[in-house]
């Protein structure tokens, strides 16, 4: 889709998406290989995105690192790593409707578009919502995002085949269970401030849910309410 949108180009312009970017994007999914990523379509989806057009100018350099970054209103953008194992875990298959609760930057909504999915996704920040509603416009990104608090989900648009949470919580919250299909998989950091660990469930029933841990990650808590700032 970015041959329509993005310009490509060979110049050095930060807003586009130069061969330069491209050449920085392979060798990042080559890492992602060599840590154990596997999935080619999550790979292809994390080679099709610019990450750089998702962070403040002054991090434009670091973009394709595999590392978190600072994004607006105090938040992060996560590593490249964790957003290709919580897809990897998610199983997305094309067509199917995703709610992704944390939307920050946005990057993780544009991988698991570029995977074929119709993704939903909930932020609590207004300026960050704001933010992403133009950027996702901008670039022609057909993802349907609300300002609203992710504990709460989006009970109209429900059911859903997959949801991902992409911020810690200490449970996954009742309202997220209830709207995941039968058959369904939700992928969430559960546990406290500072650790971690990341949860695959697997709904069989509206009260049998198998439970798979992943190993540890760290995230950003998912705070309660709306923010107006
Ligand atoms: N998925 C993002 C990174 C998420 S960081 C990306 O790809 O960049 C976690 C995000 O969750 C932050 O933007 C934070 O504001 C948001 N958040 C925290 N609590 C929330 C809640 N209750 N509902 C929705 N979003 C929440």
């Amino acid at each position: 889709m970015f041959s329509t949108k993005i310009e490509r180009s060979t110049e050095t312009d930060d807003m586009t998406d130069s061969y330069r970017h491209q050449g920085l994007r392979r060798q990042l999914v080559n890492g992602l290989k060599q840590k154990g990523i596997e999935d080619p379509r999550v790979l292809e989806a994390i080679d099709k995105v610019p990450r750089h057009l998702f962070m403040d100018s002054s991090f434009l350099e670091f973009a394709y690192q595999d590392k978190a970054f600072p994004i607006a209103s105090g938040q992060t953008i996560s590593q490249p790593y964790t957003v290709a194992f919580q897809t990897e875990l998610l199983k997305v298959e094309k067509g199917m409707k995703v709610l992704e609760i944390g939307t920050g930057s946005g990057y993780q909504a544009c991988v698991l578009y570029e995977m074929g999915a119709r993704v939903f996704t909930v932020e609590r920040q207004i300026n960050l919502y704001k933010k992403v509603k133009s950027f996702f416009n901008k670039y022609g990104y057909k993802i349907k995002v609300f300002h609203g608090d992710g504990y709460r989900g989006l009970p109209s648009f429900a059911p859903f085949d997959r949801i991902i949470i992409t911020a810690a919580v200490p449970e996954i919250p009742g309202a997220l269970k209830t709207q995941l299909k039968t058959g369904g998989i939700l992928v969430a950091p559960v546990g406290g401030q500072g650790y971690q660990t990341m949860m695959r469930l697997v709904k069989h029933s509206e009260t049998d849910f198998e439970e798979e841990h992943h190993g540890g990650f760290v995230f950003v808590p998912m705070l309660p309410g709306t923010a107006a700032d």
